[in-house]
């Protein structure tokens, strides 16, 4: 199994690391460890290069498998044979933006919680700019605004996010998690991962965040969809 650096640190932006097997048919390698995140929960995967003497990989892809990350590397370099050390580096402007703007989609979440009582049914980002659907029936134009004044009154505040990794008959005990809808993971996985927002937001997340909402910045909800009665679409954007 690969070790995923990006789930205890986020911050980690260059790593060493060995490689386990090869894929000559994908022109991919599986490495022992990797602070690359390969996508998934809304949050795309990340770009960058493996260096080795004489050697520089750009990663165009990862693949997420039961025996770890694959590493798909671009076809004009060759692949790197089987125990070669090298070390990767991503490409931390962009990584970095998508923390932000992961960060600031999950105060969205939790403020049009407690404010409204409406839950997500899904998201999705790119750097510096995101959407979440609620179940929001209430939602109006006139409060986008009244929105936007709400969670970036939680940037200032300045809220800690906390990430955890617990065993799953620890998290199952969190109501928080139940909201989110934890008891539909799959009953393989022994170990669930929560990103908290302190007194704001608790999720079950495989994503990266930043370390403080201080961090995101300042927050603009752009726009609102309606994509029926109930189901509404917010849309924000983050300053560069
Ligand atoms: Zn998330």
């Amino acid at each position: 199994m690969t070790e995923l650096l990006y789930q205890t640190d986020a911050y980690q932006r260059d790593f060493e690391a060995t490689v386990q097997a090869v894929d000559i048919e994908n022109h991919a390698i599986l490495l022992d460890r990797t602070a690359f995140y390969p996508g998934g929960g809304g949050q795309p995967a990340d770009q960058g290069h493996l260096h080795y003497p004489g050697f520089t990989l750009p990663v165009v892809r990862l693949v997420k498998k039961p025996e770890g990350i694959w590493h798909v590397l671009s076809l004009d370099v060759p692949l790197p044979p089987v125990n070669t050390a090298l070390r990767g580096e991503i490409d931390w402007n962009r990584r970095y933006a998508l923390m932000r703007t992961h960060t600031a989609l999950h105060i969205l979440c939790g403020v049009v919680f407690r404010d409204y009582g409406a839950l997500v049914t899904g998201g999705d980002m790119e750097p510096l700019h995101g959407r979440m659907d609620f179940e929001f029936e209430s939602l109006t134009r006139d409060l986008v605004s009244v929105i936007e004044e709400a969670v970036n009154r939680e940037v200032t505040a300045s809220r800690p996010v906390i990430v955890r990794i617990l065993p799953r008959e620890e998290a199952f005990q969190i109501p928080d998690l139940i909201r989110t809808k934890i008891n539909l993971l799959p009953p393989g996985i022994q170990e669930i991962r929560t990103v908290e927002i302190s007194g704001l937001d608790l999720q079950a997340d495989g994503g990266t965040h930043v370390r403080n909402t201080a961090d995101v910045g300042h927050i603009r909800v752009t726009d609102y969809k309606s994509k029926g009665k109930i189901n509404k679409r917010i849309y924000i954007e983050l300053d560069a």
